[in-house]
This record gives structure tokens, sequence and C-alpha cells, in this order.
């Protein structure tokens, strides 16, 4: 079978057109009653989650669960997020029209989409190399053109491009990884869920100041570990 990358069209048939329809109604109920209804209010936030296609990052056999309140499989043992964790972290990152972004953990690519609509640019990390392949053809096709996704350990983040207005991380590290302290601007924020491996984290929102990191627990979670050989040495 041809295969491009290691991305497989052929297992995303497109959907129909009423499914399309069907599909933009139950993302308007999505929007309404599992995100705005549990608090989030940043109208450009409840707008962007509006506007991006949560199917078109799911598995074909997952469609039709797209806009259902919870996780679902994407493959290589990973998820992708429920949509109000997607829309928390995402108006608790409060991005800004010129901010660059830094992501850690692609997985599908739904959360990076999600942020390319808010953000000038947003940078991308993914240690699983299939899935970062087929988040970044999924989000090329798709046009999201101010996203950049890369194979790799987030843990170490992404000098080259740094410092970032904000970071938002999507697996769970047991402690705050230093790289991405020091590859976030002064002021600026980042979402971390950060615990053991086997429990519940606390997602925190850190925010860069001159005399150190204001720390804020804002919510527990349970995401996927960060899976890292930690820091470089
Ligand atoms: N943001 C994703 C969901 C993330 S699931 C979405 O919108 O679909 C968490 C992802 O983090 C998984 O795909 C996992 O492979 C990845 N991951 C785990 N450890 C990582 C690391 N050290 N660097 C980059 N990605 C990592």
């Amino acid at each position: 079978m041809l295969s491009m990358g290691g991305y497989e069209p052929e297992s995303r048939p497109p959907p129909s057109v009423a499914e399309i329809a069907a599909f933009s109604a139950a993302r308007e109920r999505m929007v309404r009653d599992q995100i705005a209804a549990r608090g989030v209010k940043n109208s450009r936030v409840l707008e962007a989650m509006a506007r991006v296609p949560r199917h078109a990052f799911v598995p074909a056999d997952q469609r039709s669960q797209s806009y259902e309140d919870g996780p679902l499989p994407i493959g290589h043992g990973q998820t992708i997020s429920q949509p109000y964790i997607v829309a928390f972290m995402t108006a608790a990152l409060d991005p800004k029209p010129g901010d660059r972004v830094l992501e850690i953990g692609t997985g599908s690519g739904y959360q990076a989409a999600v942020l390319a609509g808010l953000v000038a640019e947003v940078y991308s990390i993914e240690i699983v190399a299939p899935l970062a392949q087929r988040a970044e053809a999924d989000l090329q096709r798709l046009g999201y053109g101010n996203v950049k996704v890369r194979a790799g350990d987030g843990y170490r983040g992404w000098p080259e491009a740094a410092p970032f207005d904000a970071i938002i991380v999507t697996c769970a590290p047991e402690h705050v990884p230093q790289a991405l302290v020091n590859q976030l601007k002064a002021g600026g924020r980042m979402m971390v869920p950060v615990g053991p491996t086997d429990g519940v984290q606390e997602l925190y929102l850190l925010r860069k100041r001159p005399g150190g990191l204001e720390t804020r627990a804002v919510l527990p979670v349970r995401f996927v570990p960060m899976v890292t050989k930690g820091p470089p040495g």
C-alpha cells in the first residue's frame, strides 16, 4: 500500500455532505453545553472551538463521537484530549494575535489547530514520529499554515525558535522541565500538568516574573505521562 511518510489518506475517507452538516450542529452544541456552560468565557477561544473541525483529527472509526464530552483514541496508545480541557487550557493561556506559542505533545494536531486561529505562530513537538507526521499532514491539508510540527522530545523544548510568549504542555512531566522555563519570554505563560505518571496530576498556570516563576494550580487533570530521557547530558 502507498504510504506518505506514515500518513495513510485511505484510512480517512472524507465525510459526506450530510455528515458535515451534522458535525457543525454537534460542534455548536459542544461549545454551548460542554465548554461555555462550564465557565469558559473567552469569546475568541469559544469561536475557535466552534470553527475547528475536531472530526478531521480523529480516526474514521471514532468520527461519529467527535463532539462528545471526552478524550478519544488516536492510535499508538495516545488520545485526543477532551474538548473542554482543550478550551480550558487555551483560555487560561490567554492567547494574543501576535503570540508565538510552543506546544509539547502534538498528538492529533487538534490543540495546535485551535491555537493556530488565535495566535501568530504555533510550534508543536511530538515524540511518536508517526503521530507527528500524521498531524503535520492533517494540519497542512486543512490549511493551518502557521503551525510547525517536529518529531522529538519536548522536554528539551525548541531552542532554535525560542523565546515563546506561551507554552502549553499536553502530556504530564513529573516536574516542570527547566528548558521550557528558559524558553519562555519574560512575562510569558505556561500551562503544564505536573504529577506522578500513574495518577491524577495538577494543571498549573505558570508566569515568568522577574523574581521567579509565579505558580497557580488551576485544575486536577489526567494526561498521558511525558516520555523523556530528561535533560541532555
Ligand atoms: N495535544 C494533543 C493531545 C496530546 S496527547 C491533541 O490535541 O490531540 C499527549 C501526547 O504527548 C501524545 O501524543 C504523546 O506521544 C506525546 N508525548 C509524550 N511525551 C512527549 C515528549 N517528551 N515530547 C513530545 N511529545 C510527547
